[in-house]
């Protein structure tokens, strides 16, 4: 039978100590928040507007995980609100899966951008290693206060900052991994990638296999709340 990780009392270890902010032992997400409001552990919030923290039903029982807020994102100070959120929530929809029924949060808490050429547009950045592990105890808390049932990873940086380098979406999406974040683990596509795709064909058969892959959390989490 599969052990449920949160009665694991070694559940919770410190994550690597890049993080010289305290991440206080917070009980809800709001303290978190604010806690998180003035957070400078690493580099990114000195050309960010504002830190996004993680958003959603405090008693969520699915968190999905991507990378990092966007430039909507940045100025508004919530995440998944962009052109990625709007396609999340056509995705969620079209799986059954209310977006007011999960969290969503990123595994970076501030934008990373370069500049454009011209310099008129701030453009996406992946963030860096150190950033993501120094980011990390607020995901650890979020995901300790949250104690989701499912997690669901978006797109190869939340997937491999969370369950290995090794992972790869593109070969193991949809299926579920052996982790001790949370009871059921899993990964799909970042919205973004469909986004990108290079044309409405491709377009669509991309969010087929997305909206396929969210179908199958919407039956886990029903089947988790009929058990
Ligand atoms: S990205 Fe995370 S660790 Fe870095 S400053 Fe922002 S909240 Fe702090």
């Amino acid at each position: 039978m599969k052990k449920d990780p949160h009665n694991e009392s070694k559940r919770w270890r410190s994550g690597p100590t890049w993080n010289t902010v305290f991440v206080p032992n917070a009980s809800t997400i709001t303290e978190l928040r604010q806690a998180a409001a003035s957070c400078k552990a690493c580099d990114l919030w000195k050309r960010a507007t504002q830190t996004v923290f993680g958003e959603g039903a405090p008693n969520a029982s699915i968190m999905f995980v991507g990378e990092q807020p966007g430039d909507q994102e940045d100025r508004t100070g919530h995440p998944f609100v962009g052109p990625a959120g709007k396609l999340l929530n056509e995705a969620l929809a079209e799986a059954g899966i209310a977006r007011s029924d999960v969290y969503v949060t990123n595994v970076v808490k501030h934008f990373s951008w370069t500049a454009s050429e011209r310099g008129k547009r701030r453009i996406h950045k992946k963030p860096r290693y150190s950033e993501i592990q120094a980011c990390r105890p607020w995901l650890e808390a979020e995901l300790r206060v949250l104690r989701p049932q499912i997690l669901v990873c978006l797109g190869a940086t939340a997937a491999q900052s969370l369950l290995g380098r090794e992972f790869s979406v593109n070969r193991q999406r949809g299926q579920l991994v052996d982790s001790s974040l949370a009871p059921y683990v899993t990964a799909t596509v970042h919205p973004s990638s469909i986004l990108r795709a290079p044309d409405d064909k491709s377009r669509r058969l991309q969010m087929r296999a997305f909206v396929s892959d969210l179908k199958k959390v919407r039956q886990l989490a029903e089947k988790r709340r009929a058990a």
